[in-house]
């Protein structure tokens, strides 16, 4: 009685829709408790957003739900059962150091998954503790609330919480929880995951419960797994092509890091571009260069190809007739992207009904910035703000030509210099979270117990898209002996 007064108080309002699905799909699991659990950082907008009253949720409280030590009532925590393709090679996998408390029913009567990162074992740890240190969760914190303020669908993130705990990786680092919040964690390795088993059943019950909880306008089509996967393909396309609009390399889009939602998820060692060139890497272990910038449109096709393999048995009961329909709706998928990327590529360039036809205009200034390495935000924040055609790299014959053709089309157009200005403005942003002030950040708090950097850059973060009194400082490529050149996991 007193746990469920207390819930109304705090506006917790959990469902537990997933832990009712059949056995094959989690295993329940309790948070291992930490010894001193304490708040680094916790997202009242968010919260709120959620139904949470902060006012009823003390700092001692917070630190105790948001590291595990202590459940909010309505919680039945699971791990939840998945696989994925790693690099290319196939693996069962699961979660192995996250628990799914539950999902939260929002004011808005939107579902979100509420799940602690970091929490302890499960049975899908393999080797690994089940914990996090504090730097890769700050990073997914900044990261993914980056995201959200870019307009990009992604995952967000709640709260971070210090353990006074060490975990071990290179070196010995301060442990953290970090409370993720999604629309759901079903992942192309979660259908994988009953492909692989050969539960025909299970695979269905899920695509069933994914439509519904996802894509319910599907629950009445006729074709509805077909429809489920032209739907996803088309959301996979969009948020691929956005990433690559304000220059994010994810850095590890193995299957099990694709969310059949559409959202941006699974923060490792992804990074935002300085200087512009489709070959660049971050991570420290994508060795072959895998999940480079530029690859990631074609990584996504290859990852979709993975999630129809397993929709096959629900597309046609003959398999050579699903292997038909799948392959032919993949085979849309480079037209489809390139539709998606020509739009966001033209509103980049003022224009709101780029075509086909404009993509030589596209790949002309992107070759020209990756020939001289430029950097991505500044060029396409100055075309945009403005910039003096007098100073370098902007005085270039090869640019001033480029230029001239750009506004030769922009006059063809017919939208006036105003809209034209909007229409950047709201796509080419002022100020992404560079590595380096994101390093910065991390370093500060990891190190030296200081969260300053870090506020200040989630305030810089906030209007991405406007110059404010804020972000000035964050806009500033990093000067040579800033580049930050290799990100890691740090799991
Ligand atoms: P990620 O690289 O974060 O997408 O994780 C890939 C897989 O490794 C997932 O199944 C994770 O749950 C698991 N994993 C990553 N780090 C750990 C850890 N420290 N302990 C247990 N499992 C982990
Ligand atoms: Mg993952």
């Amino acid at each position: 009685m007193s746990d469920l007064s207390d819930a109304n108080v705090a506006g917790w309002n959990l469902e537990a829709t997933y832990a009712e699905l059949p056995s094959p799909f989690f295993s329940a699991v309790l948070p291992t408790p930490v010894a001193r659990p304490e708040v680094v950082i916790l997202n009242e907008d968010l919260g709120r957003e959620l139904g949470l009253d902060w006012r009823a949720i003390s700092r001692d409280e917070a630190a105790s739900i948001f590291s595990g030590n202590k459940l909010p009532v309505g919680a039945k925590p699971i791990a939840q059962a998945y696989a994925g393709h790693q690099f290319g090679g196939f693996t069962m996998l699961g979660d192995g150091r996250a628990i799914l408390i539950g999902e939260q029913r929002s004011p808005s009567g939107k579902l979100y998954d509420i799940q602690l990162k970091g929490s302890g074992p499960t049975k899908y740890s393999r080797r690994g503790d089940g914990r996090a240190a504090v730097g890769p969760m700050l990073r997914e914190y900044i990261i993914s609330e980056a995201m959200h303020f870019l307009g990009i669908p992604t995952t967000r993130s709640l709260a971070v919480v210090s353990t006074g705990e060490p975990v071990y990786r290179d070196e010995a680092l301060p442990g953290a929880v970090l409370t993720r919040v999604a629309s759901s964690h079903i992942r192309v390795g979660t259908f994988q995951y009953f492909a692989a088993i050969r539960d025909d059943l299970g695979l269905r019950t899920l695509a069933d419960y994914t439509i519904n909880r996802h894509y319910p306008d599907l629950m009445e089509s006729q074709d509805r797994y077909i429809d489920l996967l032209k739907t996803v393909i088309d959301r996979q396309a969009s948020l691929i092509s956005q990433w690559m609009r304000v220059g994010f390399v994810h850095g590890v889009m193995n299957t099990d890091n694709v969310a059949i939602s559409g959202e941006s998820i699974d923060f490792g060692p992804c990074a935002f571009l300085d200087r512009y060139h489709p070959n660049t890497v971050f991570s420290s272990i994508d060795h072959g260069g895998r999940y480079a910038f530029g690859n990631q449109p074609s990584i996504c096709h290859w990852n979709l190809v993975r999630f129809a393999e397993t929709l096959l048995p629900l597309i046609h009961e003959q398999e050579s007739e699903a292997i038909r329909i799948a392959t032919e709706i993949l085979e849309g998928y480079p037209e489809l992207y390139e539709s998606h990327w020509i739009e966001q590529m033209g509103r980049k360039l003022g224009l709101d009904d780029a075509d086909s036809s404009d993509k030589p205009l596209m790949d002309e200034l992107l070759q020209w910035m990756a020939d001289e390495l430029l950097d991505y935000t500044t060029i396409f924040s100055q075309l945009t703000r403005g910039f003096d055609g007098a100073i370098e790299p902007f005085a270039q014959a090869r640019f001033v030509r480029w230029y001239e053709a750009w506004q030769a089309r922009l006059k063809r157009s017919g939208r006036s210099d105003a809209l034209v200005k909007e229409t950047m403005k709201n796509a080419n942003p002022y100020v992404i979270p560079r590595n380096h002030r994101v390093e910065e950040a991390l370093d500060a708090a990891t190190y030296r117990n200081d969260l300053e950097p870090l506020h200040r850059l989630l305030q810089a973060i906030r209007n991405p898209y406007e110059a404010t009194e804020h972000n000035a400082d964050y806009a500033t490529p990093p000067a040579p002996t800033q580049q930050v050149y290799q990100t890691f996991c740090g799991t």
